[in-house]
């Protein structure tokens, strides 16, 4: 399983930065687990190849690639996007988005094609397909309703906590999954901004190592990512002094082999 974090931020000279202001995982250049800086940061290969998206709630940082990324597509689409995420993530899409004002109900329109935008709903704790993949969504603590996911592909898997403050299930789930490879978890604030982080359902790098107690795998490698990007050096030096088991922090756009 290829996993790319896609980066968000350019620098003055046209390389990615290590500040990432946008959510975005592609899995096999073919599925998006959020949709953040989906349509500035993809490949061309990962634009004509992506074709689900899925939501794991509709923070304007997991979502802000997302109409452009149909918009660019919208006259060549030959199928529609697949947008998946809970009935409450689709409407609040429909209403706050794609809504004839801030954007193009595309959902409403076609192409030469047909459809280009089709929803596809998913339920907490029931595993979907989505293109090659199997993916468990988990609700997690963040507001608005928000989903961890555990992506298979029949091989391997990958825990992707997405945004989520202290939880319980999905470390549950993780720890359980015999064939996982790896987990990205959040970690948002650094320790001294542990009230913001409580009020926003975010986790700092002290949050996070307590969450890591309730996760049996020390076998499995942890990846901390959605780091705020003004505090991103504090929370990597303050993550580093904590020293978690198997736990780093990847640059963006990195990609790994799983
Ligand atoms: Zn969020």
């Amino acid at each position: 399983m290829k996993v790319q974090l896609l980066p968000s931020t350019i620098e003055t000279d046209g390389t990615a930065a290590k500040r990432q202001h946008f959510s975005c995982i592609v899995v096999d250049d073919r599925v998006a687990i959020d949709a953040g800086s989906l349509a500035f940061s993809c490949s061309d290969l990962q634009r004509s190849q992506i074709r689900d998206i899925v939501i794991s709630h509709v923070h304007l940082d997991h979502i802000a690639g997302l109409p452009p990324f149909v918009d660019d597509l919208y006259s060549t689409l030959t199928a529609p996007v697949r947008i998946h995420g809970t009935v409450g993530m689709i409407n609040d899409l429909e209403t706050h988005i794609f809504n004839w004002t801030i954007y193009p109900r595309f959902s409403e329109l076609t192409n030469s094609h047909g459809k280009v935008v089709e929803y596809v709903p998913f339920t907490g704790g029931t595993e979907f397909g989505c293109a090659h993949l199997s993916i468990m969504p988990i609700a997690v603590n963040h507001v608005p309703v928000s989903m961890g996911f555990i992506v298979s592909d029949g091989n391997v898997s990958v825990g992707i906590t997405g945004d989520t403050a202290h939880t319980v299930d999905v470390w549950e789930q993780l720890s359980d999954r015999g064939d996982l490879a790896a987990v990205f978890v959040e970690c948002a604030f650094p320790d001294d901004l542990a009230d913001l982080a409580a009020a926003s359902h975010h986790l700092t790098p002290s949050g996070l190592a307590e969450e890591l107690k309730k996760f049996k795998r020390s076998d499995v490698p942890v990846y901390a990512v959605n780091i705020k990007p003004m505090f991103r050096t504090r929370v990597i030096d303050e993550l580093s002094r904590l020293a978690i088991g198997d736990l780093s922090v990847p640059e963006p756009g990195q990609v790994f082999q799983f």
